[in-house]
């Protein structure tokens, strides 16, 4: 196994030099031809494939992230992602007819170009710190946009080793990598971009917007927010436990899709306690602690902030609770709270804590959900179909799955996105095209039309033109 290259942060001297070599790569056209950015998918296709084993260990030394979860959301999910971008590309990039309108089309000619935004800047954010990097390059790539990437310094492993392959294996022209933190990224944000890919927290999403507004610079955002999920007393108990567990031990629950909080009715809140204790015991045999199939918290300040979300709860813990903060390890911990105001879902707690609030039905499941006010990035619902549509149809979200967690996320057929404080725009498959193409509308006036456009030349005489 290759050693892992050092993280190093970026000199700022280089940054202005760095983004005008990109820009000017693309003014260069270099990036226009299809055939370009199908070759350079296919040697990220490679490059991660070469590189696996190393974005598995760089992913362990970041988040003791399992093997299995590096594959499933890191690499393979990459690999995935340009597979299906490759097959598709020729026929997203087309020109578009227009809609047909006889005498517009036979005039006009009138289409839609799928032509790239430009120079483009990618803002990864730690947790699936390959995923969220590499996922946005593959559209600005397929797109024809050239590309400056800053992973987030909270994988620094992980960070390097997307540099290794960035540089090792795609045209470094067109396509760099930019390390560091806030005044390497500030430094980046100081530079004219044609689009800003960025995701994290809405905190710094902010931050980011309000600098692109300076430069009309458009902007992409992937942000978290307090996602409630849903369990009526007509679900299935065992199902519903697994599965929102599922979605709380996954990369440590470190995942800005999985459920914030649980609205759960109070009939079938002892069986869904029960089924998780199961589940847990199914999953860890061994207790979390000693599974090598349980990630750790990324580092100590987020360790820190989960302890003390923990520590100051006024509800009730009925599973784990431990921690191990020399090993950055918190155990999955679910928790019956009492009211929204608790200090587990005041804030979006990005860890494998799950607080359950019990509720008397559905409706008051849906009004306690719509008076969070920001608009949540997933929502999850269990019971039977009826109420599940019910939820779907009363609550907005990003996105939503239904008789699970997240999984509406992993499907690489559908836009991913937020919407409102969640986030706005979206990619993943055709829609990571369309995130980083400008669709130009193109009309050709026919020299022959002369004669029937003269109409529109004054002087405007004749009766028509007089009225
Ligand atoms: P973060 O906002 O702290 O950092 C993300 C990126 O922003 C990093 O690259 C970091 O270097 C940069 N950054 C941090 N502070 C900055 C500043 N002041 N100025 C400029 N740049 C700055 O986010 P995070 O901690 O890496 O991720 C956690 C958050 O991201 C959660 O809220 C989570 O829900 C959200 N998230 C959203 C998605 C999504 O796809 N919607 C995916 C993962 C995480």
């Amino acid at each position: 196994m290759p050693e892992l290259p050092p993280f190093e942060h970026t000199s700022h001297d280089t940054i202005a030099s760095t983004c005008a070599n990109v820009r000017a790569s693309f003014l260069s056209h270099k990036t226009r031809p299809v055939e370009f950015r199908l070759v350079q998918l296919r040697k990220l296709y490679w490059g991660l494939k070469d590189n696996s084993d190393l974005i598995v260990e760089a992913c362990k030394k970041d988040l003791g992230k399992p093997t299995f979860e590096t594959y499933l959301a890191e690499v393979g999910w990459c690999m995935n992602d340009i597979i299906f971008m490759t097959k598709h590309l020729h026929a997203w990039a087309k020109d578009e007819k227009a809609e047909y309108m006889k005498l517009m089309n036979t005039l006009f000619a009138p289409k839609i170009r799928k032509d790239p935004l430009g120079a483009v800047l990618i803002i990864g954010a730690f947790n699936f710190p390959i995923q969220l990097s590499i996922g946005p390059l593959i559209g600005a790539i397929a797109a024809g946009c050239t590309a400056v990437l800053k992973p987030s310094e909270g994988s620094p492993n992980a960070a390097a080793v997307m540099q290794k392959i960035i540089t090792e294996y795609l045209d470094p022209s067109c396509y760099t990598v930019v390390q560091g933190a806030i005044p390497e990224t500030t430094a980046l944000l100081d530079q004219k971009w044609d689009k800003i890919f960025y995701t994290g927290s809405a905190n710094v999403g902010t931050i980011i917007a309000k600098k692109a507004a300076e430069t009309l610079t458009p902007v992409t955002l992937e942000l978290g927010g307090r996602n409630p999920a849903f369990v009526t007393k007509q679900a299935d108990a065992r199902l519903a436990a697994r599965r929102l567990l599922w979605a709380k031990i996954h990369n440590a629950g470190q995942v800005c899709v999985s459920q914030n909080f649980t609205l759960i009715d109070k009939e079938i809140l002892p069986a869904v306690i029960e089924e998780m204790k199961k589940a847990l015991q199914e999953f860890f045999p061994q207790s979390p602690h000693k599974s090598p199939d349980y990630a750790r918290i990324v580092n100590q300040r987020q360790f820190l902030r989960l302890k003390k979300m923990l520590d100051e709860t006024s509800g009730k813990i009925v599973i784990g609770g431990t921690m191990d903060e020399g090993d950055l390890f918190i155990e999955p911990t679910v928790v019956v709270v009492e009211h929204m105001d608790d200090s587990l879902i005041r804030d979006e707690s990005f860890g494998p804590l799950l607080p359950l609030l019990p509720v008397t039905d559905l409706d008051e499941a849906i009004r306690i959900a719509n008076e969070v006010h920001d608009t949540p990035l997933g929502v999850y619902a269990f019971g039977s179909q009826k109420e599940m549509e019910k939820v779907i149809s009363q609550t907005r979200s990003g996105g939503a799955t239904l008789n699970d967690g997240f999984f509406h996320a992993s499907l690489p057929t559908m836009p991913f996105g937020g919407v409102g404080t969640s986030g706005d725009g979206s990619y993943r498959g055709k829609a990571s095209f369309d995130v980083f193409t400008h669709r130009r509308s193109i009309a050709q006036t026919p020299k022959w039309a002369e004669f029937a456009l003269a109409i529109r030349y004054p002087p405007f005489t004749g009766t028509n033109k007089q009225q």
